[in-house]
């Protein structure tokens, strides 16, 4: 029709269509003139302006020729191209799609539902969707469903389904009808996405907040621009005394109290190149309050560059670090102040550490003077080393070794040595026992030469006693025969004094002798069984004369008939002689009463006289050699203060005891007690 009439009318197909005898069009045609068949086709036509449109040509044979009816197609065409185009859009689109009709049946599904559902299409076409329902979404969620896409809106969500073998998948949905011109609803189409991966990582991106969250540290992400904080968890803001929602409005600078603008950008340019960064700082409170924190940072880049921090509140770790450097300075302090050597030292003798006192003790300043000797060169005897390094091999400890050291400035010293192995490494403790052991050896000494002393005493006593007792015999013997021969009344006077005299002599001497022979150790002792009642009377009788004389009266009592002890007889009878004799020398007046009884398991006897008493402060000495209450050269009572001393010893090896009791010019009460005999045995 472009073409004005007039210039078509009465001219040939070939000369207003110049190549048309190459087409198929002109073959058609030819076809239905000589074949006298009707033809149909669709041939598209290009104008001579260059556009191009498509016709269907039908040829009739008609009496006059052929009549062709041209119509043009060219709309129809495309859209049919369009719609093409379209169904292989959604044939091949990567979303799944599943058209059903308007009961719901599925009419279509593509091949990505294929894939994701694991069902073929025949499996599918003329089913209900249901057939995918996991059971996770509840009938009112379908039923909401189904209400917004019947009222002819769009369906939003995201559905949990199962696949045909069973598998879970989580899909995001758009469900939307499709209306027909008269607004009836015919189809839905339902185009889905599977969002199982999106729908985990949601999942452990979750867990990971909320373990961060729980962190006991304190964790935000930072700009690395601006040291703004961009998020934290709770433990951040908790820490500092903040919100939330105060913390996320501060920077960085605001709560760490050395840091300044300058030095967050020397961080930040540190940890870009290196990656993390950890450091110590001081972090204020919201109150103000400053506690020491360790900060490790770390740079990320994802979409844009961000700081992670991790912020440690380290008080507990600060305070115990401090505990551990005060006890180590105590600790040292104790080392150097020790009176004991302290040492290290490698197995094969060399020291490579000495405490002061230890240095003091070798006489060095200080240890390098040492450096050249082995501490086996130290060792008076090399044979203490052995023994040592053998035990400590052996056990890996040693304790206090007797080892001498030969010093050149101090000669030997004696020591102490306490060590402890460790592979190498020797630990050890050098204790100097010099002096103790000097004062120990001088102790001993004098103790040996005191007993010798002693012995030498006791010994010449014994030669003494003997030599003078034997002349005194003679005299005794002679005197007494004198004073009965002589007449004379003077002269036999002199005679019982020289008599007297010798009996006092020969008492002294006895005790002299006595006491030597305890000491000497050659006392000859006998305990047998024996009736106290018995030698305690004839003893009364014997003194009762001396009594008289001064005056005194005598007396003895007893509750029991028999009072049966192990004693030796010489002995006791030497204790009891030397009280009474001391009883009546020292009482001017009154009485001396004797009782004896039985308490419990022991013999008790007891000699009260009315004398002169003991001083309180003399109690204690009485028992002593050679000691007596009132000494020097005024003491007014003759005596060798030997009596009492041989009665204590006597009564210790009979396993008896001696008590006094006594009060200045009141007198005295001597109580013995001895061991009884069981009336059984
Ligand atoms: P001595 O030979 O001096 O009597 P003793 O050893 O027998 O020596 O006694 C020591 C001292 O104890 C005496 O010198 C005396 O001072 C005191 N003494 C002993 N017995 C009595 C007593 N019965 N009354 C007072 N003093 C006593």
């Amino acid at each position: 029709a472009k073409s004005k009439r007039e210039n078509l009318l009465s001219k040939t197909m070939m000369e207003c269509y110049p190549g048309i005898v190459n087409t198929e069009m002109f073959s058609q045609l030819k076809n239905c003139m000589e074949k006298r068949t009707s033809q149909k086709m669709e041939n598209e036509f290009t104008y001579p302006d260059g556009t191009k449109r498509w016709f269907v040509l039908s040829f009739e044979p008609v009496p006059e020729g052929v009549f062709i009816l041209s119509q043009d197609i060219t709309k129809n065409k495309e859209s049919k191209e369009e719609i093409k185009k379209l169904s292989r859009a959604v044939q091949q689109s990567p979303a799944s799609v599943l058209i059903t009709d308007s009961n719901g049946d599925i009419d279509y599904v593509n091949d990505r539902f294929c894939e994701m559902t694991g069902y073929t299409r025949k499996e599918v076409i003329g089913k209900n969707p249901r057939i995918l329902k996991s059971g996770y979404q509840n009938t009112s969620f379908y039923k909401e469903m189904w209400k917004k896409i019947i009222s002819g809106k769009e369906w939003k969500g995201e559905l949990q389904n199962k696949k045909k073998d069973g598998t879970l998948y989580w899909e995001s949905a758009v469900i939307s009808p499709l209306v027909d011109d008269n607004g009836n609803v015919t189809h839905f189409v339902s185009v889905q996405e599977d969002i199982t991966d999106r729908k985990r990582s949601q999942e452990s991106l979750k867990i990971f907040r909320e373990l961060i969250e729980q962190s006991n540290d304190a964790i935000e992400i930072v700009d690395p621009d601006t040291g703004q904080v961009m998020d934290c968890n709770e433990k951040a803001f908790k820490q500092l005394g903040y919100t939330r929602k105060e913390y996320l409005s501060l920077k960085v600078f605001d709560y760490d109290a050395n840091l300044t603008e300058a030095k967050f950008s020397e961080i930040t340019a540190t940890i870009k190149s290196k990656g993390s960064l950890i450091f110590e700082t001081e972090l204020e409170r919201k109150d103000g309050f400053k506690l020491p924190g360790e900060v490790s940072v770390k740079y990320i880049k994802i979409d844009r560059e961000y700081i992670i921090a991790v912020i440690r509140d380290i008080t507990e770790r600060k305070k115990a670090e401090q505990k551990i450097k005060l006890s180590e300075g105590k600790y040292r302090n104790l080392v150097d102040n020790a009176l004991i050597g302290v040492y290290e030292a490698t197995l094969d003798g060399k020291l490579i550490f000495a405490n002061q006192i230890l240095l003091d003790m070798i006489g060095v300043q200080n240890i390098e003077e040492l450096k050249d000797t082995k501490i086996y060169e130290l060792y008076a005897d090399p044979l203490d080393r052995e023994k040592l390094i053998g035990a400590l091999k052996e056990n890996g400890f040693i304790t206090n070794y007797e080892i001498d050291f030969n010093l050149n400035e101090r000669g030997v010293i004696h020591t102490l040595v306490s060590a402890k192995l460790d592979g190498y490494k020797i630990t050890g403790m050098i204790l100097d026992i010099s002096e103790k052991k000097a004062a120990e050896i001088a102790m001993k000494e004098a103790k040996e030469k005191a007993e010798e002393m002693n012995r030498l005493k006791s010994i010449f006593l014994a030669n003494m006693s003997h030599e003078l007792r034997t002349p005194l015999i003679g005299i005794l013997g002679y005197a007494e025969f004198l004073g009965q021969e002589i007449k004379n009344k003077e002269l036999s006077e002199m005679a019982t004094i020289i008599r007297q005299s010798g009996i006092r002599l020969n008492k002294t001497l006895n005790n002299i002798l006595d006491i030597a022979r305890i000491e000497a150790e050659h006392a000859q002792i006998n305990l047998e069984k024996r009736n106290l009642m018995e030698l305690l009377s004839e003893q009364v009788k014997l003194f009762k004369m001396a009594a008289e004389l001064k005056n005194i009266s005598l007396s003895f009592k007893c509750t029991e008939k028999e009072l049966n002890a192990k004693i030796d007889e010489r002995l006791f009878v030497a204790i009891i002689d030397n009280i009474l004799d001391n009883a009546i020398k020292y009482t001017n007046k009154g009485k001396i009463e004797i009782k004896a009884k039985k308490e419990e398991n022991k013999a008790v006897i007891e000699i009260k006289d009315t004398g002169i008493g003991i001083p309180e402060n003399q109690l204690n000495i009485i028992f002593e050699p050679f000691r007596q209450a009132s000494e020097g050269l005024n003491r007014r009572y003759e005596g060798t203060g030997l009596g009492l001393s041989i009665v204590k010893r006597f009564i210790d090896i009979m396993k008896g005891t001696i008590t006094v009791k006594s009060k200045e010019g009141e007198g005295s009460t001597f109580t013995l007690k001895f061991p009884l005999i069981n009336l059984v045995s």
